[in-house]
């Protein structure tokens, strides 16, 4: 009998519960129909079309244009089991003729091929010989020439579907917007295909700017507060890769290089001790980081501005793909945005084109100057409705400080009337700081009313206010007629209205980044250090298992499911399966090695008391090797009492202890009876009861018969 989706992710990947959409997703393919999946990178899409080639009789042909990627997922599948190959012109011809027997004999599940391997001579017509199940059709925007990063011999894909129409195809990708979107499925022959679009947000991606002054030394500063966590600096050019990373080198920080215009041998060598963590920073072009799927880079820091969010949503997206929480840091210089703005300006383009990239640089310059939530800008950008700011950017975590601005913003408008809508930013700026230069000068603007009533605010400040007011829509901006601000209706309810204004006080870069410097995180606790130590040390160990066995460390685990198993602490094999991400070959190869190294570090715990590890863990972790709490009184020369009170306390905590074990239920019903006729509560002494009831039972007892009950009360809520 064939198992469910559901048994599957447990079995295969160790997984106990689908991500949004992907149950959905797998059973309309299940059902035989065409789909289109859209999913933030790191989102999960693999699962979409891998699970149902394990539920599917026969082969599921995956389509994937880089090989880097393929060798990646098939490494990943293999390593949990999975039976799977890729064909690309890397392999040597007996690999390949080894694999196409392997294919002949339905001993696949997926077969992952380039569009390039799939169209050389007599290729196609073999693999179409074979019992296809499913088509899957990764990085699917290739095939339009409105993605960004069209393929040709990707639009000769509709021949697949027209080869075998009862054949389902699933088309995958992390960016397409409207327009591509809908060439991609005209393109691979799939026009009725679903389309399943999950939120692109990354919740797990801390959003925070600074400005580009001390980049070093600030970069220095984060990595010293993220030890041995491996991250991406991405940088504008070649040359500043190189020097970036020598600075860092000059500090002690392990940085590497990587840009296109290095030898190849070089670049994959960089690439390959990046993915081995053996180097813990890249400093890259934006060359760096398209077929890489290393789940645990932890950040990513722009050194300078990318040209666009799309760009800069994707390059932050290659961190925290596990899942995990993850930090991002965008330097941002007005000098960058300049050098940006040249850059497009010399670039050849069509002028429709030059203005389409301003416009996007714009967005992009919106996000590094927000006042307000930046997940919501960077949401909004992509058409997606936001309720609530994300708790998780440096604006949240340091919100502005809004007053009433209804007479600095009168001020503005009143003079943008006064001449005639006629003035762009830095004009108006003068007039109403009454500075007397030439342009003024020449435009009489000086002998209007307004001239100099803004005197009190310095120019920067008043650009701020300026843009704020002009984001809000307190006016408007004509970009035809040299950027000259136009009063609206809005305007005119403040002028002559009095409409109140908000806006937000402005602070100096400076005085910003101070502030955030000083949100130091707050202290851990000493289960926190704990499960830390132990993180540390199951890194080593499938650092260790990695090179032994030469795949990259999240191969063998993901940062997300050591982490899980430093919290849980499982120290045998159900509870080992109970992590996320221990699957049934996963345990086979590793189970038995992690429980070990678990065991022992536990028992360095108690001794090691500059770590500050508690007394309660010493007791759970004798409890969970079975002792009885005699026995563990007896090795801890401790009470049994003072252990069941632990034992009560862990419990209490929501660790595994089968607490009923020591109580019957008879015992419980009486002292909780009792409880509630003297009107006991939560945290009250439990002295009265004791003598209540004649101290017909032990303290430990009382305070355990109360747990079950206020526990079995927030079951029942
Ligand atoms: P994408 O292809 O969309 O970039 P992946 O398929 O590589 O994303 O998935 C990203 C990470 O999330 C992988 O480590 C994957 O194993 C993990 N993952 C996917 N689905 C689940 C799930 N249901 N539960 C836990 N982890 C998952
Ligand atoms: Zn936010």
């Amino acid at each position: 009998m064939s198992l469910t989706k559901e048994q599957i992710l447990k079995q295969y990947y160790g997984y106990n519960a689908f991500r949004p959409l992907q149950a959905e997703i797998i059973d309309w393919v299940l059902y035989g129909q065409d789909a289109m999946v859209l999913m933030p990178t790191g989102g999960g899409k693999s699962l979409c079309f891998q699970i149902p080639a394990l539920v599917m009789q026969g082969l599921t042909l995956v389509i994937s244009p880089l090989i880097s990627l393929m060798h990646d997922q098939v490494q990943a599948l293999k390593a949990n089991g999975i039976a799977a190959e890729y064909v690309n012109s890397s392999l040597t011809s007996q690999e390949q003729s080894t694999i196409e027997r392997q294919c002949k004999n339905g001993e696949l599940k997926l077969l992952y091929i380039s569009p390039e391997k799939l169209f050389t001579q007599g290729y196609l017509d073999w693999i179409l010989s074979l019992n296809i199940s499913l088509f899957a059709v990764d990085e699917s925007h290739c095939v339009s020439t409105w993605g960004h990063d069209f393929r040709p011999e990707y639009t000769k894909l509709s021949v697949l579907k027209k080869a075998l129409p009862n054949v389902p195809m699933i088309a995958l990708t992390a960016t397409a917007d409207k327009v591509t979107r809908k060439d991609i499925l005209t393109q691979l022959g799939i026009p009725e295909a679903k389309i399943f679009i999950s939120s692109f947000d990354r919740p797990n991606l801390s959003l925070s700017v600074q400005a580009g002054r001390n980049r070093i030394k600030i970069i220095q500063n984060f990595i010293a507060e993220r030890p041995r966590q491996c991250g991406i600096i991405y940088c504008l050019s070649r040359k500043n890769t190189e020097t970036v990373a020598e600075a860092l080198r000059k500090v002690g920080i392990n940085a590497k290089y990587y840009h296109a215009g290095m030898p190849a041998q070089e670049r994959s060598e960089v690439q390959n001790q990046f993915i081995q963590d053996d180097i813990q920073v890249i400093v890259a072009t934006i060359a760096f980081g398209m077929g890489i799927d290393k789940s645990n880079v932890r950040w990513v820091i722009h050194y300078s501005m990318p040209s666009n969010v799309e760009s800069f949503y994707q390059e932050i997206g290659r961190s925290g793909r596990d899942g995990l929480k993850s930090d991002t840091l965008l330097f941002y210089t007005y000098n960058d945005l300049l050098v940006r703005k040249d850059m497009i300006a010399d670039s050849g383009l069509p002028t429709e084109m030059k203005e389409v990239q301003v416009a996007k640089l714009e967005r992009m310059k919106q996000y590094a100057e927000a006042e307000i939530c930046r997940r919501r800008i960077l949401l909004s950008y992509f058409n997606e409705e936001v309720t609530n700011d994300c708790g998780n950017c440096d604006v949240c975590k340091n919100p502005p400080i809004r007053f009433d601005a209804t007479l600095i913003a009168q001020k503005a408008l009143s003079a943008i009337a006064r001449t005639g809508e006629n003035v762009a930013m830095s004009m108006l700026i003068d007039i109403l700081r009454g500075s007397n230069n030439r342009r003024i000068i020449e435009h009489k603007y000086h002998e209007i009313k307004t001239f100099g009533v803004g005197k009190e605010l310095k120019a920067d400040e008043w650009a701020d206010y300026l843009q704020q007011m002009l984001n809000s829509g307190v006016m408007d901006i004509a970009y035809d007629e040299a950027h000259a601000y136009k009063l609206n209706n809005a305007s005119w309810a403040i002028l002559k209205e009095g409409r109140k204004v908000q806006l937000v006080r402005y602070r100096p870069f400076e005085e910003k980044q101070a502030e955030r410097e000083a949100n130091i995180p707050k202290e851990k606790s000493k289960r926190e250090i704990i499960k830390d130590e132990l993180f540390e040390r199951l890194r080593v160990l499938r650092k260790q298992i990695a090179d032994e066995k030469n795949i990259p460390p999240f191969v063998v685990f993901s940062d997300a499911t050591l982490s899980d198993m430093a919290q849980k602490k499982p120290l045998n094999q159900l509870e080992m399966f109970n992590v996320s991400g221990v699957g049934e070959q996963k345990y086979r190869q590793f189970g038995e090695v992690f429980l070990k190294e678990i065991g022992d570090f536990l028992k360095t715990i108690p001794k090691s008391s500059a770590t500050g590890v508690d007394t309660f863990h010493y007791t759970y972790q004798l409890y969970k090797e079975g002792l009885s709490v005699n026995e563990i009184a007896e090795q801890r020369s401790l009470n049994p009492v003072t252990i069941f009170s632990h034992l009560a306390k862990l419990y209490e905590d929501g660790e595994d202890i089968n607490i009923s074990a020591f109580i019957t239920e008879t015992e419980v019903e009486q002292i909780v009876g009792a409880a509630k006729v003297m009107n006991v509560k939560k945290g009250d002494p439990i002295k009265p009861l004791f003598e209540a009831m004649d101290a017909k039972y032990e303290y430990h007892k009382i305070r355990i018969a109360l747990l079950i009950a206020e526990k079995n009360k927030i079951k029942r809520l």
